[in-house]
């Protein structure tokens, strides 16, 4: 074969690769925007999301975002942003398509940004939204923290959740595709520093070996150490890493917060980061 078609069969494999990513990406896009009522069809499709290859139980293309290093700059820190883990509570996702825009317009090299706007889209986009994923699996219980590998997380579950549908671990941990694609990704990018947005506790907690450096106050969210549950990511990141793990708790699931509001938590978020990491 000689190389100027081997060259242009490999344009063209690649070329149908992007294309295929872009429709993945523009079609999730669709799907995310007529869920969303705060993220409109451009707000998603104009950033870019790229496939990570993941997807979900029901084979959503699990999309991310980066803010790489700039050359002008060595970032003081890689952070990694995860929104939506629990599929009932939009807010959690809408808000970090914000901040991402924030970031598209001044992102500064001072972090290495990946973020992943929405973990369990199969909770989320689903008619009547859950908390939990396709195999009804609570993801922020499916980590495998050192104790989960002895059913704590099971137990635990029957125990003092009495089987609540909502808190389900699975049946073991990292069952499921979204977990494993966490873990991988907590090995591979190193982070030194989780963010992981939830609601409706309205608070930021924070899990790590030693908890001094936990933010005293993040916006409107002020500090509430809540504890670790067997298979959650605070304690799998948190502790059994030292990977320290910022949960920030929004009031509201279903409503989100002001734009004056969502400026805020992004500048203290940033201002906690520039001190801590
Ligand atoms: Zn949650």
């Amino acid at each position: 074969m000689t190389s100027l078609r081997l060259g242009f069969l490999l344009g063209a494999t690649l070329f149908s690769c992007i294309t295929a990513a872009t429709e993945s990406s523009e079609s999730a896009c669709r799907k995310i925007s007529d869920k969303l009522a705060s993220v409109d069809f451009l707000e998603c499709s104009d950033l870019g999301l790229t496939p990570s290859g993941h997807t979900s139980v029901d084979g959503f293309p699990l999309l991310i975002k980066e803010y790489p290093p700039l050359k002008s700059r060595k970032p003081k820190g890689r952070i990694l942003l995860v929104g939506g883990t629990h599929g009932d509570e939009l807010s959690s996702i809408s808000i970090v398509f914000k901040w991402m825009h924030t970031l598209e317009k001044h992102h500064s090299g001072l972090f290495h940004w990946r973020i992943n706007p929405l973990m369990n889209p199969d909770g989320a986009l689903r008619p009547g939204q859950r908390r939990t994923n396709a195999n009804g699996v609570d993801l922020n219980r499916n980590f495998a923290t050192p104790d989960s590998h002895n059913g704590a997380a099971l137990d635990y579950w029957r125990a003092r959740t009495y089987e609540n549908k909502r808190r389900y671990p699975g049946p073991y941990p990292l069952s499921e595709p979204k977990t494993n694609w966490l873990s991988e990704e907590i090995d591979n990018f190193k982070p030194d520093v989780v963010i992981a947005v939830h609601a409706p506790y309205s608070l930021v907690d924070y899990d790590a070996p030693d908890r001094k450096n936990a933010p005293r106050r993040i916006g409107y969210l002020r500090k509430n150490l809540m504890g670790t549950y067997p298979g959650s990511l605070g304690n799998y990141a948190g502790i059994h890493l030292g990977v320290p793990v910022v949960t920030l708790e929004l009031p509201h699931a279903g409503i989100m917060p002001t734009s004056q509001q969502i400026k805020h938590l992004w500048s203290d978020l940033i201002r906690w980061l520039v001190r801590n990491v």
